[in-house]
Order: structure tokens, then C-alpha cells, then sequence
């Protein structure tokens, strides 16, 4: 099965000039990528652009937040029914740096299901900011799958991706180990299960946090998971093109 790779490149480039290069850059390397579907989330004021210029099939794209209401008075927004009417078919939600901006479980529950009433794919970020030896962080990522699935219709889970992103491995040295993904990822499927039914079993989940050319075959080969959220090394040319290289060789 081919993985899929999200390329979030949070506030990067500065310009669209820029863009335009790092996309055709990633249109290149994700070309040569047959085990991978690529998604590329763009700065919204590109995005727009970018995927109207793309021509191609491998790459789709993916805005980085929307927000729930339909139009109205929310200065700075754009809704999900905008990004749509761009051919954007992705929208991450509940991203740990927009959670730490002030987005909270409610927002993410409106937003899921916001995307999944006009049919796009929602991309629902979840993950703990510590670990302790407790456990807790267990609880903690149960309750943001539970509040951000809370309106979710269980025939409607094929369609939603989870990402499991913990906060302390983005932006970090290191990814959390493949191992101890694998135990996050049994725990998301059974969470999803005990909340929604058995139709639970078929929620798609990524990894992201610190992913490179280095740690993204043995994540993928490992870690139990379908694909991977990536930010830094997206926003690298040369950096992502090794990480769709390394994916390739190892598929
Ligand atoms: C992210 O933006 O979700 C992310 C995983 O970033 P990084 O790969 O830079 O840790």
C-alpha cells in the first residue's frame, strides 16, 4: 500500500516565488515516488495558486486550518467551503501550533465535522505535550480523538486521517522511536473502537514529529502507522526529495 506523505510547511516560504520553486521541487521528487502519495500544505495565501498551476497526479493539497463556520464576521479566517472552492481536497486540524494559539477540542470537533459536510478530508493532529511515567498521555490523546470525533458518523471514519504528532517531538532532535509509535497507534484504533464501534478499526494514522530522510523508513516499516506528517524537512527541497528517496528504496 503506498504511504502518504503530508508536507506541512507551516509558515515557509516568504514568498511565492519561493513557492512556486519548493512545489516544483516536490513535484519532481514525489514523481519519482511510487510508494508514496504526497500532500502539500501550503501558507493558505499560496495555496490557491499553487494548486490551480500544478499539473500533475501525484501531489494533492491540503490547507493548514479552515474554520468551521460557513462566512461571516472572522477576520483573518478562511472557511472550509473557500478552501474547497481552491480544488483542495485536505484540511489539517487541531495542529499542536495552532492548539497552542487557542485552539481547543471543541474547535476540532467543529472543524471535522465541518470538513467531513461538504466532503473534504479532515487531518485531525493529536497528541500529548509530556510524558510521564503514568501513563496520562494516554488519557490525553483519547479525549482529543473523543471530543474531535465526537460528531463524527462511524461510517464516516475510512474517511478521516489522524495524526499523531506528540508535541515534545516537533521541532525536536529526534522522532519518538518506532516502537513506541506502535503502541500509540494499537492505542488510537482501540480508543476510535471503544468510541465509535468496530468501524473504528479502519481510522488512518500518521506519525509527525521530527521526520527525516533518516528516521522515515524504519517510522513507516515499524511504527504501524499509514504515513507521516512532516514539517521542517518538507520546506527543504533537497531534504524532502532524500525522505521520498529513502521511503522508495525501502518500500
Ligand atoms: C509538524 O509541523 O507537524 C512537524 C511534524 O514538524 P517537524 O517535522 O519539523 O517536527
Amino acid at each position: 500500500m503506498k504511504s502518504i506523505i503530508v508536507a506541512n510547511w507551516k509558515m515557509n516560504p516568504a514568498t511565492m516565488r519561493e513557492g512556486k520553486r519548493l512545489l516544483a521541487a516536490t513535484k519532481k521528487a514525489a514523481d519519482g515516488a511510487k510508494h508514496a502519495n504526497v500532500i502539500v500544505a501550503p501558507p493558505s495565501i499560496f495555496l490557491r495558486e499553487l494548486r490551480a498551476t500544478y499539473k500533475g497526479k501525484k501531489i494533492s493539497f491540503a490547507a493548514q486550518n479552515a474554520h468551521a463556520e460557513k462566512s461571516g464576521a472572522y477576520t483573518g479566517e478562511i472557511s472550509f467551503a473557500q478552501v474547497k472552492d481552491a480544488c483542495v481536497s485536505y484540511v489539517i486540524i487541531g495542529h499542536a501550533e495552532r492548539r497552542a494559539m487557542g485552539e481547543s477540542n471543541d474547535d476540532t470537533r467543529k472543524k471535522v465535522a465541518a470538513a467531513l459536510a461538504i466532503d473534504m478530508v479532515p487531518i485531525l493532529c493529536v497528541g500529548e505535550a509530556s510524558r510521564s511515567g503514568s501513563g496520562e498521555h494516554f488519557n490525553f490523546v483519547k479525549e482529543q480523538l473523543r471530543a474531535g470525533l465526537a460528531d463524527v458518523l462511524p461510517q464516516k471514519l475510512s474517511k478521516i486521517i489522524v495524526a499523531y504528532e506528540p508535541v515534545w517531538a516537533i521541532g525536536a532532535v529526534k522522532p519518538m522511536s518506532p516502537r513506541d509509535m506502535h503502541e500509540m497507534a494499537i492505542f488510537i484504533r482501540k480508543a476510535v473502537v471503544d468510541l465509535k464501534g468496530e468501524l473504528g478499526m479502519a481510522i488512518k494514522i500518521l506519525y509527525g514529529g521530527s521526520i527525516d530522510e533518516k528516521t522515515a523508513p524504519s517510522m513507516l516499516r515499524d511504527g504501524d502507522v499509514i504515513g507521516l506528517l512532516v514539517g521542517r524537512a518538507s520546506e527543504d527541497a533537497a531534504k524532502f526529495s532524500a525522505l521520498l528517496q529513502a521511503i522508495e528504496q525501502t518500500a
